[in-house]
């Protein structure tokens, strides 16, 4: 299998050059030249590891499959408690797939918990011997995830900078206790941007590049656009449709819709990928908080970021920018690189492009969208709380807010892509109970009000020692870079 550039559609790399790469040359993103077929009536009795060295070894074919095998199993296996790829009843036609019961309780543990493994083989495969430096600038989930994922790989090290205003109380403390060897967590002082900008010129800086190449060290990044991200979250779209075969819920072959709280566009990408790989995918329901642009996106066919960013109580879905989009309008548009390129000149020249009604057509055949602000959201804790015993965080009870309110007739699978217990203060506000202080008390109380257990992994943070407590400005994120603070 070859991958091409969503800019530049001549050009043909293997899977273990995109994901080492991350980004093309002229600033695409990687995709694949073509589709493995995959009839889910082959795979119905797999286990989810078994599953996963199958769905992988469809896109990566240079790697062994041995590898893949093995790879599936040390990350699905033991980490996730048996429960990879979960599929909860909550009501009639309706699920949820648990995708947090992973290290870190977010369902990005799925991509980075295996993303290391993929890169470090990609290395060697290739001959590479430099040190990769991982730097992550994140406003939670994804500076925990990605330290589980990449501490103590051999040739990696990883940086994480988060805002010291702007993550919870379970997220600093989940990074600033983490293990391993090879990791360095910074607080920056300052929002999420300040942080983000600070390592964007890091990457953007030829001269610390010069500098690092003479150490035999290369940057990279951890985040979504990576190929190797992706192709990790195909897999439980298929698992998650053998489950409700199994259950006898739908017969082989009939529509199943999907409804995925989004952020960045990568969770429900992959299941358009299922799809074009012969899942019997219906509708892509895109889920939206109040920073609602895919919603305006897929209703009028402008993509407009120039708006106002609201801070919301899924945090992870406040996102203005959604970059895996580029690949759907590659996809959509029947390969047309340059097509692509002039949008997405756009957007960095206005901020805005507008797609043509044709494409939006193909595109409206396989995607719906809705979205729901904070209140919204609460009010459908709630209800699924009191309605159906079901408990939910912030960021799946938008899907199940959005998933409700679109009509259709399909069995509906909600991607439940976060613990409750991770927003425990908010979810606690939701059900109409008192909110403590601190998020250690705030877990106990949902824990007391609701008979579930929090994981393991949350609860012991708060006797856990601190390893990270150095606070940074903006400008000293080049020194930490470079290895010098
Ligand atoms: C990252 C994240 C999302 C959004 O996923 P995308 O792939 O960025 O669309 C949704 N919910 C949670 C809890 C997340 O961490």
């Amino acid at each position: 299998m070859e991958f091409t550039s969503t800019r530049n559609n001549a050009l043909r790399v293997s899977a273990a050059q995109a994901i080492v790469q991350g980004l093309s040359e002229e600033g695409g993103l990687f995709v694949p030249t073509s589709f493995p077929k995959l009839d889910v009536s082959e795979v119905l009795d797999l286990d989810y590891c078994a599953l996963a060295a199958r769905v992988l070894g469809g896109f990566l074919t240079d790697y062994d499959p041995a590898f893949l095998s093995a790879a599936a199993r040390q990350v699905y296996g033991e980490a996730f408690g048996g429960k990879a790829g979960q599929v909860a009843p909550v009501a009639d036609g309706l699920y949820a797939l648990e995708l947090w019961h992973g290290p870190t309780c977010a369902f990005k543990d799925y991509a980075l918990q295996l993303m290391p493994r993929l890169l470090v083989e990609a290395k060697r495969m290739l001959g590479r011997t430099e040190t990769t430096r991982i730097l992550v600038a994140t406003s939670g989930d994804t500076g925990k995830a990605a330290l589980e994922g990449y501490k103590d790989i051999p040739g990696i090290e990883i940086e994480v900078f988060y805002p010291t205003g702007g993550t919870s109380e379970i997220q600093r403390l989940q990074m600033a206790t983490q293990q391993g060897e090879n990791v360095a967590v910074y607080a920056v002082r300052g929002n999420f941007d300040d942080a983000q900008t600070g390592v964007k010129k890091v990457f953007g800086s030829a001269a610390i590049a010069a500098q690092l190449a003479a150490e035999n060290v290369a940057l990279s990044s951890a985040n979504s656009i990576n190929w190797g991200r992706l192709a990790p979250q195909i897999v439980y779209y298929y698992y998650a449709y053998a489950r409700l075969v199994q259950r006898g819920a739908v017969r082989l072959g009939d529509a199943v819709d999907f409804c995925v709280p989004t952020g960045n566009f990568g969770d429900i990408l992959a299941g358009y990928y299922a799809k074009q790989m012969g899942l019997s995918v219906g509708r892509l329901l895109c889920a939206s908080n109040k920073n609602n642009v895919l919603t305006d996106f897929l209703t009028t066919g402008v993509y407009d970021a120039n708006r106002a960013f609201y801070k919301t109580q899924s945090p992870s879905m406040d996102i203005l920018v959604s970059s895996n989009l580029e690949r759907l309008l590659y996809h959509a548009s029947g390969c047309d690189s340059a097509f692509v390129a002039d949008m997405m000149a756009s957007l960095a020249a206005e901020g805005r492009y507008a797609v043509p009604a044709g494409i939006m057509e193909k595109i409206r055949a396989d995607f719906a969208a809705g979205w729901a602000d904070d209140g919204q959201a609460a009010a459908e804790i709630a209800a699924r709380w009191q309605d159906d015993r079901y408990l939910c965080d912030t960021h799946t009870a938008v899907a199940f807010r959005v998933a409700r309110n679109t009509p259709g007739h399909a069995p509906c699978v909600v991607l439940s892509t976060a613990s409750p217990f991770k927003f425990p203060a908010a979810v606690l506000a939701a059900l109409g109970q008192p909110v403590p202080q601190g998020d250690f008390d705030a877990i106990r109380a949902l824990s007391a009000c609701t008979g579930a257990a929090a994981p393991a992994g949350l609860a012991e943070l708060e006797s856990r020692a601190e390893r990270f407590g150095q606070v940074i400005d903006p400008a000293d994120i080049p020194a930490a870079a470079l290895g010098r603070l």
